[in-house]
């Protein structure tokens, strides 16, 4: 097979979406996977809900214009999938205000800033619109066999914000095989069974990928997107060491629960986040519920050393994200039988992504996705073919960062926040949330 000018390591749904933008700039990829075809990886596994709040104003730049593109995401990937385009289920996005919650505030003032439209519904309206909740405070969240565990007072939450515009994408895996598609039309080629096991450099900078096979493709740029799998990739290419944000595999459960039954998700059901409990949901077909978690302070985060090696049975964590999110929605019944999907996230430190270049030139990195990127694959895609171009034209980007232009909500983005070396943004939520 000959080889492109760009090799992209990853073919999932921001691989696929690199590999889409640099083909429509007129570069010809060749995405390399291991796995059988695109969107196997953690995009796959993914929950796949579309909101535009992150406690940074450049992540929610990026998802809010990115929900602008899930909106017309047929147009988007040019009708090229044979299998037809993956849909956008606008439900609205609750964001539970429990009481003095620094990062609803936080929230409020970023979706101001931008321009993001939200409604502040205090607790009666809550209790109006959603009967169904349990307003309760039970937070701070605790671990089942801590006191008070489940166990609400008579003070009820503040409120919560409204965000109309947020859902989620009905099925993620052919999201990215819409982009592969998009991106073939283009003229980039896909290469499946293809494990990267090294990275070719020569002359002081990259020159291609061997594969496991013994195959070696040349080309004079390389980015790894392999997800989980991204921190042995940049420890292949050996760049790893001049990073001061660190990424790593992180363990995680989502469950797949019926709903309650008195409620109509089709109808009713949106995404709800709630740091008060410690959870999220989502709606799903067929009456049911998506949970996962928020990362709260008393649940010990599960790293893992190898991605192709963690236990993908249910733990007692699946029980216990039902049972807080029970607590929020009481007709919510458990079953006895576990079901939903055991994964891994790349989570960075502050759990804001990497989208960069590195130390070694023509070598660049889309990675530390932190359980939150699968939204804003479609500006991803779009940043990363512009700062390759742009340091591939000679530009300096760790000396002045890429500016990058949100053509739906005509903002900026200093590409410098997605940087490598950058200082943790503390504002973060240190959870999924961003
Ligand atoms: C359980 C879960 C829930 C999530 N929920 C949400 C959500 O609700 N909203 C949201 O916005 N985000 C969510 N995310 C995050 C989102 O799904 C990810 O950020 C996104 O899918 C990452 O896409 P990717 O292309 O970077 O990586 P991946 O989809 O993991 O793709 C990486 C690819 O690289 C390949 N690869 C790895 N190593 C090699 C190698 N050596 N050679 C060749 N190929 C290799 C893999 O096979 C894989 O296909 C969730 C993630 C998980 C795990």
């Amino acid at each position: 097979m000959a080889s492109g000018d760009v090799i992209v390591i990853g073919a999932g749904v921001i691989g696929c979406s690199i590999a889409f933008e640099l083909a429509k700039a007129g570069w010809s990829p060749v995405v390399v996977d291991k796995l059988p075809a695109s969107g196997y990886g953690s995009t796959s596994a993914s929950s796949a809900i579309v909101r535009s709040f992150y406690s940074t104003e450049a992540g929610s730049a990026m998802a809010w214009e990115s929900t602008q593109v899930w909106n017309r995401w047929a147009d988007y990937v040019e009708h090229a999938d044979e299998r037809g385009a993956a849909v956008y289920r606008q439900t609205g996005c609750l964001l539970i205000n429990g009481k003095d919650d620094a990062f609803v505030s936080l929230i409020r003032k970023v979706m101001t800033d931008i321009g993001v439209p939200f409604e502040s519904w205090d607790v009666d309206a809550l209790a109006r619109k959603l009967p169904w909740l349990d307003l309760h405070l039970y937070g701070p969240p605790r671990h089942p066999d801590e006191a008070g565990f489940a166990e609400a007072g008579e003070a009820l939450v503040e409120g919560a914000l409204y965000f109309p515009q947020a859902g989620y994408v009905n099925d993620p895996q052919l999201a990215a095989h819409n982009l592969q598609r998009a991106a073939e039309a283009h003229g980039a080629t896909f290469r499946f069974n293809a494990q990267v096991s090294a990275i070719r450099q020569s002359n002081g900078r990259v020159d291609g990928v061997e594969l496991a096979d013994g195959t070696s493709l040349p080309a004079p740029v390389v980015v790894n997107v392999g997800g989980p799998h991204s921190g042995g990739i940049n420890r292949l290419a050996g760049v790893d060491k001049t990073m001061t944000v660190r990424h790593r595999p992180l363990r995680k459960e989502v469950c797949y629960l019926p709903g309650p039954s008195d409620v109509d998700l089709e109808s009713q059901g949106l995404f709800i986040a709630d740091m008060d409990v410690g959870g999220y949901c989502r709606p799903e077909t067929g009456n049911k519920l998506v949970i996962g978690s928020t990362e709260p302070a008393c649940d010990d985060l599960t790293w893992i050393d190898d991605p192709d090696d963690y236990n993908t049975a249910f733990s007692n964590q699946w029980t216990v994200q039902a049972m807080r999110m029970a607590m929020r929605i009481p007709t919510l019944g458990i079953p006895g039988q576990a079901s939903g999907t055991v994964a891994l996230y790349d989570a960075s430190e502050d759990w804001i992504p990497i989208y960069d270049r590195s130390d070694l030139p023509g070598y660049y990195m889309a990675c530390g996705t932190s359980g939150n990127q699968f939204k804003n694959a479609p500006v991803a895609g779009a940043l990363m073919a512009t700062l390759i171009g742009t340091c591939e034209n000679g530009h300096d980007h760790d000396q002045e960062p890429v500016l990058f232009d949100l053509p739906e909500t005509g903002r900026t983005l200093d590409l410098g926040n997605f940087s490598r070396r950058r200082s943790i943004h503390r504002e973060s939520s240190f959870s999924v949330l961003g």
